[in-house]
Formats: C-alpha cells, sequence, structure tokens
C-alpha cells in the first residue's frame, strides 16, 4: 500500500505494515510507517484515530510529505510487522459528511447557480459558504432535494488519476489547486472535483442530508447541515428537547409556539402590573413618612439599606407635591455605595444644591440637580446615618 493508495481504497480498516522511523516533534512523539491507510487532516478533512499495535493514534499530519502517527508514549521496540486499525465510526462519519458535502455543493450550483467557495466539517455540524448575498427558504428546500434525489439514486462516486492536459476532457466548476498528476472523485453526471479526501463507493451511503440552518457571514451565506448518521441524531437530540419541553409547556409539539408567545406575553403583563402596583406602594410609602417641625419647614428624613435610588426619588417627589412646606432628606447604603436624595417644596428658602455640594466631598462623590431637588453618590467612607446628619446639619 502506498500512499496514495489509502485515497483509492477508503475502506482499509485494518493493514500490517513495518515503522519507518519514529522521532519527536514539537507536537510530540510520532511514527512514519512503511505503507499507510490513516488519513491524515488535509481538504478540509480531519485526520483519523485508531491504534498501531497497543498505542492510540491521537493525531495524524502531513509535514513535507512525510506522514507523521502522533502516539501518546514512543514505541520500545520498532522492528518486525506492526498492525494499523482506524477508528472505524469516525473515519465513516467523515466519509459520509465529505462527500455529502461534494453533493450539496453540486446541488445548489447544479439547481440554483450558487457556487461554493468554502467549507468546514465540524464535530456536530458541517459548514459551507455560498456566494450569494441571501438565501430563501424554497432556495435551501430546492437543493436539499436535489441533493436527497442523488443519494436515493445510488450514484457511484468514482476516483481517477488524471494528468493536467487530460483536465479538460472534465467539466470540473474549479480547477484544482495542485499539479502535476491530480486525483479526481467523480458523480457521473452530477459533480466533477479534484479531491484528495475520503468518500464512500456511493451516493448512497451518505444516508441524508439535512439542512439545519443559515447565516449572513462576510458578504456570503454560510449554511449550515449534517450527512449520514448525524442527521439520526440531531433528529434525537432534538426530539428530546421537544419532548422535554412538552412537559414544561403542557402543550403538545403542534401548539408549543402559541403556548410559549401566550407564557411570555402573559410575563410582560403581569411585570407591568407589579411596576404599577409597586408605584402606589411608594406613595403609601412616602405618606407614612413623619416629620419634625423646624423653623419655617417641615424635615422629613429617613435611611435605608439596599434600595434603588429611583424608589427613594419617587419617595422625595411624592411628598414634596404633596407638602409645599416640607424638606426631605434621604440617604441609602447599596454595598460600598452611599447615595442621597435632598428634595422640598415650594415654601422653604433654602438651596439644597449647595446644601449637596458641601457634603459630597466628604464621600468623594459627586451629584447635580437643582436648587430643589439634588440627588448623587460616593463611597460609604462613614455610616448612612452619620452621611444623614451631616447633612442636616447643614440646614
Ligand atoms: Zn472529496
Amino acid at each position: 500500500m502506498t500512499v496514495k493508495q489509502y485515497y483509492q481504497d477508503a475502506y482499509v480498516k485494518g493493514f500490517q505494515t513495518s515503522i519507518q522511523d519514529q522521532k519527536q516533534d514539537q507536537s510530540g512523539w510520532y511514527v512514519v510507517l512503511e505503507e499507510t491507510a490513516f488519513y491524515p487532516t488535509g481538504g478540509g478533512q480531519p485526520h483519523d484515530t485508531g491504534t498501531i499495535m497497543d498505542k492510540r493514534i491521537i493525531n495524524v499530519e502531513e509535514v513535507n510529505g512525510e506522514i507523521r502517527h502522533y502516539i501518546e508514549e514512543p514505541f520500545e521496540d520498532i522492528s518486525g510487522v506492526v498492525e494499523g486499525q482506524i477508528d472505524w465510526k469516525r473515519r465513516f462519519d467523515h466519509m459520509q459528511q465529505h462527500a455529502g458535502q461534494h453533493i450539496l455543493s453540486a446541488a445548489f450550483a447544479e439547481a440554483l447557480q450558487y457556487e461554493t467557495i468554502s467549507f468546514h466539517l465540524g464535530k456536530e455540524f458541517l459548514t459551507i459558504d455560498l456566494n450569494v448575498n441571501d438565501i430563501s427558504e424554497a432556495d435551501a428546500l430546492q437543493a436539499e432535494e436535489l441533493a436527497n434525489r442523488i443519494i436515493r439514486e445510488v450514484r457511484p462516486i468514482e476516483t481517477k488519476w488524471v494528468t493536467e492536459a487530460e483536465l479538460s476532457d472534465y467539466p470540473l466548476r474549479k480547477q484544482p489547486a495542485v499539479t502535476g498528476e491530480i486525483r479526481l472523485v467523480i458523480i457521473p453526471e452530477f459533480d466533477y472535483n479534484g479531491c484528495g479526501g475520503t468518500h464512500p463507493r456511493s451516493t448512497s451511503e451518505v444516508g441524508a442530508i439535512k439542512i439545519l440552518d443559515w447565516e449572513k457571514h462576510k458578504g456570503h451565506i454560510r449554511l449550515q447541515f449534517v450527512c449520514g448518521e448525524r442527521v439520526l441524531y440531531q433528529l434525537h437530540r432534538k426530539h428530546g428537547i421537544l419532548k422535554e419541553l412538552t412537559s414544561v409547556l403542557q402543550a403538545p409539539e403542534e401548539t408549543m409556539v402559541p403556548t410559549a408567545e401566550q407564557l411570555i406575553a402573559k410575563q410582560k403583563e403581569q411585570e407591568k402590573a407589579l411596576e404599577g402596583l409597586k408605584e402606589v406602594l411608594l406613595t403609601y410609602e412616602a405618606e407614612g413618612l413623619l416629620g419634625v417641625q423646624k423653623d419655617g419647614f417641615t424635615l422629613i428624613q429617613k435611611v435605608y439599606s439596599d434600595r434603588p435610588i429611583q424608589e427613594l426619588q419617587k419617595i422625595a417627589q411624592h411628598i414634596v407635591s404633596k407638602r409645599e412646606e416640607a424638606v426631605v432628606m434621604l440617604v441609602v447604603q447599596n454595598d460600598q455605595k452611599l447615595q442621597l436624595v435632598a428634595a422640598k417644596g415650594s415654601l422653604p428658602a433654602i438651596n439644597l444644591r449647595e446644601v449637596a455640594q458641601k457634603v459630597f466631598p466628604l464621600i468623594n462623590g459627586k451629584g447635580g440637580g437643582k436648587e430643589s431637588f439634588v440627588q448623587g453618590g460616593g463611597e460609604a467612607v462613614m455610616s448612612k446615618e452619620e452621611l444623614l446628619e451631616i447633612l442636616i446639619n447643614q440646614l
């Protein structure tokens, strides 16, 4: 088996060979084999994993024409015949996804003249980038349908080595980047591609193709899809979530969306109602605060912990709107912050802004407002009671 051969027969799961060399690079220990069936990362397809004798192959990379099989620890003895085993579940999954990508890209080109400009084979799903700005649901369905028809028609997937001169005999969508002898992957009368990846013998082995979603990405459309076993996995997982939601929402699949929409609308309504009730409660709270008589005004004061300053504003505003002779001083401590609100009715001849400006520097704080209403805050370098006392002494 030469390096070329593992491309030609993608179905080799186990093989015998010998170890040519054992070396180390920055990625770790690796062996080079006389012949190999392990696929190295390349052409958008991830590397194989598996074993050589009792050693796990954790990565396979091609570096300067050398295929490096990375192992967790080196062999003590590299002489004699060794047995290699490909992790077939992983490899066959890659074959299904990779060939599925050929088929879906060709379907988009055939049905809609949308060209694939790049693709990625991820752990969960694949993506292709199409050279269009937008795509409709109907477009996606049309390409998906054609792709699945090609799968059902059990078309052969053939590989052929050709010279550069022979390339013009084939209707390739894209000129291969490599020169010299070129490997073509052919689905007759449907797709002709220069490709070095591993493929099943027929389209039927891809099983099925399902487009999941798409989004705009750098002026193109990035489309997510799955092939083969991954279609079943997605169905299983998504159905599991739907089943759980059926019991959470107490609604069957068919009415799940309107049920969820109703719940969210109801929640928003309740939040609004709660907001209104809070306002009412704050006015009662404001009216319950008692004042003490001073020279020409009534002083109403209070300290709080852990309350939004907006509530203090509302309390103060409510009081001074009802009582023209009132001066209100409220202080709250929220964590390491001290905040204050001061307000007055129309009668007392006091400039609250001037009062507060004298106090803010004492708590390394700042604030603002007008003569009749001021607010601000700073650091809790003193207690809230102390701050209130200092404020009142300024009156
Ligand atoms: Zn390919």
